[in-house]
């Protein structure tokens, strides 16, 4: 019996695999478990010669009439040419460069061979490169694990093939202790899913696809339970702790009111009683609100931030980038200019104070962090910086995060953390990703929503535009005719897609359905990112020049991404901000937020690369102020179905709207983007099933509401432990 805990160095014959297999991030017996096909092929069919069809996967059963090696002069590589026969007939089979079969494979040996049946240039039906599986007597009857059954295809590193991953992985099987499951069996009953021992057999070897699925299905159902255990705990966490409670009177929120220039919307009104109910309570409140980008959430909290300086309570306002943090700081100065409690700006470059005199003034950072542990600024605006280890409050009440899909789940609890007092505080996040229901119940379910769904009144529709190739200098001569009349324009390059050189050497497959998977090759996909970064840069580079020397000579254009200083990306935006450019080139990562009324073109360069979710983003860039904004989405594509994607951005209502079609087309991971909190990837490809997301919080429910603490269930505390610290959500 082979034990679970077992390092793979300890097995015989998987020695010389050990150095791919940790590439991969596989040492132990359960590691190899763990490392799920993320596809299957069906050669379960053994077909006769005669009846095979092109196009066809099929396992075909016969003896190897005639076997050859010859060597290609121009190429220099070598060809491995077989003839396989039954009964029926007979097929030829050919591989490339892989000499070694010449000594395996042996004229007369019986062998199945399964694969995709192709037409040869010269005629007649071929197999090429087809898995095959020499035949014993003892292997006919049983134990094929490559041909003449539903075949697993795994994920596969260099040098580690499928075949050689199935070579590995089935003894194990075969051999395998029984797993004590960690899901209770009366969930386990209920939700009529596999128990862990059938669920691992079956989504390695199944006998029919369907075996595979329904294996997934209480992978993924484990993951979305153990998400809303932890959500839910959270909750009640949280719910025993202290916070301050704010006792605000409606006179006082009024006259706030009444200093900012325009009403409210509804749903701003009512978001903001939302928000100021929780803060009346003694215990924390933990809240998302959510809105369309330009909806107005930003007012929303500082208001509530407001009425905590009153009371003298602090509050924390993080943003995700410096232009963001500066521009909150801004709006704040330009709405509460008497506001005298103090309020500063900390960033990795930019350290100010303001004290309702109607100027700001710079600071030593060290004065500003002894003014926050003192008190005596009771509003603080910024980015990390805030989060840092040496930024002490006295009297911290309310963190505000703005766009926070984009901060880790942990540097959230890193922040509640880092206060003097005993009190927790109140956690307001704010989100312009419209995330659907599902999703937010899953990802976000340890927050209570507010939602605004309107924009303020008087905004203008933004026109929206797809635009062929043949109209691209149409559209040039319209940007440059709004240009003149004094409007900006955005432009964000093509996304570099995480296909690079790098993903072809170290993968040999899609690197999207590997991720999906494969969670634990996330060390590959950080330098991929890093990768990306670069790229990015470098596009935005190209475009800058087109646009700048040959498109626009006329016009001054500005350009910002990823690969620039904090510095320098901060002078970008100013200029920007400040009309000194006319038009801004950026990565699609431009600062999510940014608000420049004065821009009313948003020009996007191969938009069929981005999601609809993203796009819609984008395109909130603009239609800011009293002007007709204009979004321009450039494809090259003549696909009906990419146009018809766009065309939902013309189409829908709203965000929303638009959230769950992006969910449906695309899945979650690709909505919420990589930079998502570490959401284990088969629960993210759950979330597509709302059914399951319902009924694995009813089950994470049923499991605390009688014990709260998991004492009943050791296994399953310890294994919920394991899961919070793999997907960083302790
Ligand atoms: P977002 O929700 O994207 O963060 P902002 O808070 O940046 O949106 O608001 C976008 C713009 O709308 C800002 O210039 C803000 O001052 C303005 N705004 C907010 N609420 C209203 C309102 N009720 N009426 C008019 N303008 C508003
Ligand atoms: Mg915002």
């Amino acid at each position: 019996m082979i034990q679970f805990s077992t390092p793979l160095i300890e097995l015989k014959n998987t020695k010389r695999f050990l150095p791919k297999l940790k590439k991969l991030g596989i040492e132990t017996v359960k590691d190899l478990l763990w490392h799920f096909p993320f596809r299957y092929e069906d050669f379960s069919n053994i077909v006769a010669i005669k009846d095979l069809k092109i196009g066809q996967y099929a396992t075909v059963q016969g003896v190897i009439q005639s076997i050859k090696m010859r060597r290609t002069w121009k190429r220099r590589m070598f060809i491995i040419e077989a003839l396989i026969g039954d009964d029926t007939g007979s097929i030829r089979a050919v591989w490339f460069n892989q000499r070694f079969l010449i000594m395996m494979l042996k004229k007369n040996s019986r062998l199945n061979l399964a694969g995709k049946i192709t037409e040869a240039p010269e005629g007649g039906l071929v197999m090429s490169h087809p898995v095959f599986e020499i035949l014993t007597y003892k292997k006919e009857k049983e134990g094929l694990s490559h041909t003449g059954r539903v075949v697993p295809i795994y994920p596969e590193t260099k040098g580690l093939t499928s075949k050689g991953i199935r070579f590995l992985i089935k003894p194990l099987i075969d051999n395998m202790e029984e797993i004590e499951d960690f899901l209770p069996k009366e969930i386990i009953e209920k939700q009529n899913i596999f128990n862990i021992n059938k669920a691992i057999q079956l989504v390695h070897f199944p006998e029919k696809i369907e075996e595979a699925k329904e294996a997934k299905k209480r992978f993924a159902f484990e993951d979305l339970f153990f998400l809303q255990l932890n959500n839910l705990r959270q909750r009640m966490k949280l719910a025993q702790e202290m916070a301050y409670s704010s006792e605000l009177s409606v006179d006082e929120i009024k006259e706030l009111l009444s200093e900012i220039p325009f009403e409210l919307t509804y749903s701003q009104k009512k978001s903001l009683w939302e928000i100021l109910q929780d803060l009346k309570k003694p215990h924390p409140m933990s809240r998302l609100l959510q809105g369309d980008v330009g909806s107005g959430k930003t007012i929303v909290a500082i208001l509530a931030a407001l009425v905590l300086a009153k009371d003298g309570k602090q509050t924390a306002f993080m943003a995700p980038t410096e232009v963001l943090a500066k521009q909150h700081f801004e709006t704040f100065k330009k709405f509460f200019k008497k506001f005298d409690k103090g309020t500063g700006l900390i960033t990795g470059s930019m350290v100010k104070v303001f004290y309702g005199d109607g100027l700001e003034s710079d600071i030593k950072k060290i004065d500003l962090i002894k003014k926050i542990e003192n008190s005596e600024i009771k509003i603080v605006f910024g980015t990390h910086a805030l989060i840092q280890k040496y930024v002490k409050f006295k009297d911290l009440a309310l963190v505000i995060i703005d766009e926070q899909h984009r901060f880790g789940v942990k540097q959230r609890s890193e922040l509640l953390k880092n206060q003097s007092s005993e009190a927790v505080p109140h956690l307001l996040s704010m989100s312009a990703t419209p995330i659907p229901r599902t999703l937010s119940l899953t990802v976000f379910g340890d927050l209570d929503l507010s939602i605004i769904d309107e924009l303020p009144k008087g905004r203008k529709e933004i026109i929206t535009k797809i635009v062929a190739p043949v109209n691209r200098d149409k559209a040039y001569a319209f940007i440059r005719g709004q240009v003149k009349k004094g409007r900006q324009v955005f432009v964000i390059c093509p996304r570099i897609e995480p296909q690079t050189q790098m993903d072809a050497d170290e993968t040999q497959i899609n690197a999207d359905e590997m991720n999906a998977f494969y969670p634990r090759l996330s060390a590959l996909s950080n330098l991929r990112k890093s990768v990306l970064l670069w790229e990015n840069a470098k596009m935005v580079k190209e475009e800058y020049e087109k646009l700048s020397q040959k498109v626009f000579p006329d016009l001054r254009v500005g350009m910002m991404h990823g690969k620039m200083k904090a510095k320098e990306k901060n002078e970008a935006m100013k200029n920007f901000n400040e009309h000194k450019t006319d038009i801004l080139v950026a990565t699609s990562v431009i600062e999510v937020g940014v608000d420049v009324p004065n821009a009313s073109i948003m020009m996007i360069e191969d938009a069929d690369k981005f999601g609809l979710a993203q796009l819609y983003q984008f395109r909130g860039r603009v239609g800011r102020g009293e002007y007709q904004s204009f979004c321009f989405l450039f494809t090259e594509s003549g696909s009906k179905s990419t146009h018809h994607r766009l065309r939902s951005l013309i189409e829908a209502k709203n965000g929303f709207e638009l959230a769950e079609k992006d969910l449906a087309i695309r899945g979650p991971g690709e909505f919420l983007g990589e930079e998502q909190t570490g959401i284990p990837d088969l629960a993210m490809k759950a979330v597509r099933n709302p059914e399951l997301v319902k009924s694995s919080r009813q089950a994470a429910e049923s499991i605390l509401k009688n014990d709260s603490e998991l004492e009943k269930y050791p296994l399953l505390k310890k294994r919920l432990e394991s899961f919070q610290q793999e997907v960083h959500l302790e």
